[in-house]
């Protein structure tokens, strides 16, 4: 089976948080600042929401969390928006093979990072949706276009979370000034990563961030709000991106395991997306030695073998 109308997905997705409910707390949160140190390991959520516009959610769907890079998937869609194909001199498309913030890759590669989803990609991008803008501004461009995606007014930025991964993102500082030294950077270092934080603290619940994907599987525009974003073809290319770099170095072993494009975030959040079919949220802070969440990513893999959704085959 591969169509949505075949799956009685309810069942599916209680039955995911059922089977998993004996390992909550697997994993390791991410512990670099208090806010993202405090968060219950035990929570989970996972939220699915058709093409057709049927939501189905189990656990903590509706509770907000950290989105951190999973916002980089909306700050690429907004730069390919405002500067189209341009952005490919800034970065790359290749997988990295390295930590989220490797310094050592930038170093060799003269300040272009691999890829748009590794931070020092997503500081790039960042930049770039800087232009012609004061932070301010483009902070809130970030949050008008989220909303405009979710079709909901009600998502905000988690203020402390970007106020303490200021105060802590010396690496992020350290791969701002290395890509400003290259020329690689057009703003000063401070307001590209003022914007960068507030963006990584955007708070989302599983819902809310299904439905800011769903886009991404129904060619560009989202189904239920009827917004048309962007085009297939670019529909199409973000996913790929996703699938070949979404979850850092560890996007191999999703792509082996799932099967679909997904963007993961420190917080314990990932964004799925089953082209032509649904858009998928999950959330369970405890992370694997990649970064990844561990549950999120057992859950997705659970749910591409039972619904038969993975790009490579049912
Ligand atoms: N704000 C985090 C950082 O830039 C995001 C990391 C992540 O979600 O992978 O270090």
């Amino acid at each position: 089976m591969s169509g949505i109308e075949n799956l009685d997905l309810q069942s599916i997705v209680a039955d995911i948080h059922r089977d998993l409910t004996p390992r909550l707390g697997e994993g390791k949160v991410a512990d670099y600042i208090p806010q993202l140190a405090r968060v219950d390991p035990q929570s989970f959520g996972i939220a699915i929401v058709g093409v057709d516009g049927q939501v189905y959610k189990a656990g903590d769907a509706e509770v907000p969390f950290s989105i951190q890079s999973i916002s980089k998937v909306f700050t690429l869609t907004l730069a390919l928006g405002k500067h189209g194909e341009n952005i490919w001199k800034r970065v790359g498309r290749e997988p990295s093979g390295s930590a989220f913030n490797s310094i050592v890759q930038l170093e060799h590669e003269h300040g272009v990072p691999r890829n748009p989803f590794i931070n020092a990609g997503a500081i790039a991008i960042t930049d770039l949706v800087l232009a012609g803008h004061t932070p301010r501004e483009a902070i809130g461009e970030i949050v008008r276009f989220i909303r405009y995606l979710a079709d909901d007014e009600d998502i905000v930025i988690d203020h402390e979370v970007a106020k303490s991964e200021a105060a802590t993102g010396y690496r992020n500082f350290a791969l701002a000034n290395f890509m400003r030294s290259f020329g690689k950077l057009d703003h000063p270092v401070e307001l590209v990563l003022g914007t960068y934080f507030h963006q990584c603290a955007l708070s989302m619940t599983c819902v809310q961030l299904a439905k800011a994907g769903l886009f991404l599987a129904a060619s560009g525009t989202n189904p239920l709000s009827h917004h048309s974003v962007v085009t297939s073809q670019r529909a199409r290319r973000i996913n790929a991106l996703m699938l070949t770099c979404g979850h850092y170095d560890g996007s191999g072993d999703f792509a082996y395991r799932v099967g679909l494009p997904g963007k993961s975030g420190v917080g314990g959040g990932i964004l799925c997306v089953a082209p032509g079919k649904a858009s998928v949220a999950v959330w369970s802070p405890g992370l694997n030695h990649n970064g990844n969440s561990l549950l999120g990513s057992r859950a997705l893999e659970m749910l591409a073998s039972r619904t038969g959704w993975s790009v490579f085959g049912a």
